[in-house]
């Protein structure tokens, strides 16, 4: 019996490990072009921005630590030279899962105060060299490959670290997760993430670019301005409607419960298995009922 039952775990083991390894062999690491120095990355997780030139490589964000190799590779058919720096747009795993690695390069993190906070105070603890060693309160600029990267907090968003970064002669935006194209988003109320702050993010970035702005979503494709109006659209409108019910006395169950509410973007496909219509339909309601 005992032997079956080792059998079994040695099976159970297996079957682990090759979904795990299936998982990673099926994550293919894609490149985009955007601007003669700025790359978009997808592979699983959050978008990757890549800045390369004579300074070395710049880094937005890094997905999860057993894809560092596969992203690793594709930044080298970019650039030979070493990342020097790489920015957190928060605090999320599928954001700051490949911190520790990259950092082993000898890239240096850079992140808003509470994105230290966050991964410092985390249980288990997170590695030290994973966490940032330059943090920000409100605003930070970096100059490096003839860029000027303007890096700016918005308040209590997707959380409460959040970071936004604008490259002004690529004219390109990487919103982190203040913007899931195409998508309804995740709000981590939990982590200090609201409504109004999310709502606040998007209509203070709009400001900062024009119809040629190439926007890196935190997830979703390549965006463009016209897609960051109609996302900010969608969450005002939701914000009216959600505002409406919670005015007539509705609880949370009767808002989750109602289709209506959502239907026209459930319709276009914002719907998807992390964050589905009943869901943010719960988020809409916890933030904005308090
Ligand atoms: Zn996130």
């Amino acid at each position: 019996m005992k032997i079956f039952k080792s059998l079994f775990t040695i099976f159970i083991l297996c079957l682990a490990f090759s979904v795990s390894a299936q998982e990673n062999q099926e994550v293919v690491i894609k490149t985009e072009k955007l601007s003669d120095n700025v790359y978009m990355l997808t592979g699983q997780g959050g978008n990757i921005g890549v800045c390369v030139g004579e300074d070395g490589v710049f880094m937005i964000d890094d997905q999860f630590a057993r894809l560092t190799p596969k992203i690793l590779e594709a930044i080298k058919t970019l650039s030979d030279k070493p990342i020097q720096f790489l920015a957190n747009t928060h605090y999320h795993g599928d954001h700051t899962g490949g911190n520790e690695p990259i950092a082993k390069q000898g890239a240096k993190i850079i992140a808003h105060d509470n994105v230290y906070k966050r991964l410092n105070e985390s249980v288990p603890a997170t590695p030290k060299l994973a966490l940032p060693v330059l943090t920000f309160n409100d605003k930070l600029q970096l100059h490096i490959n003839g860029e000027d990267v303007v890096i700016f907090h918005v308040e209590n968003a997707h959380t409460d670290g959040d970071a936004l970064l604008y490259f002004v002669q690529s004219n390109v935006l990487h919103t982190g997760d203040t913007f899931f194209s195409g998508l309804y988003p995740y709000i981590d109320l939990d982590s200090g993430g609201s409504i109004n702050g999310y709502i606040n993010a998007v209509k203070r970035t709009l400001i900062l670019i024009d119809d040629h702005t190439k926007i890196i979503p935190g997830h979703g494709k390549l965006s463009n301005k016209k897609q960051y109006q109609d996302f900010l659209s969608m969450m005002e409108d939701l914000k009216a409607k959600v505002i409406t019910e919670i005015e007539s006395g509705k609880s949370e169950d009767d808002v989750a419960s109602n289709t209506n509410i959502t239907k026209t973007y459930d319709d276009l496909g914002y719907s998807w298995a992390f964050i589905n219509s009943e869901r943010i339909r719960r988020t809409f309601y916890k933030s904005l009922q308090q």
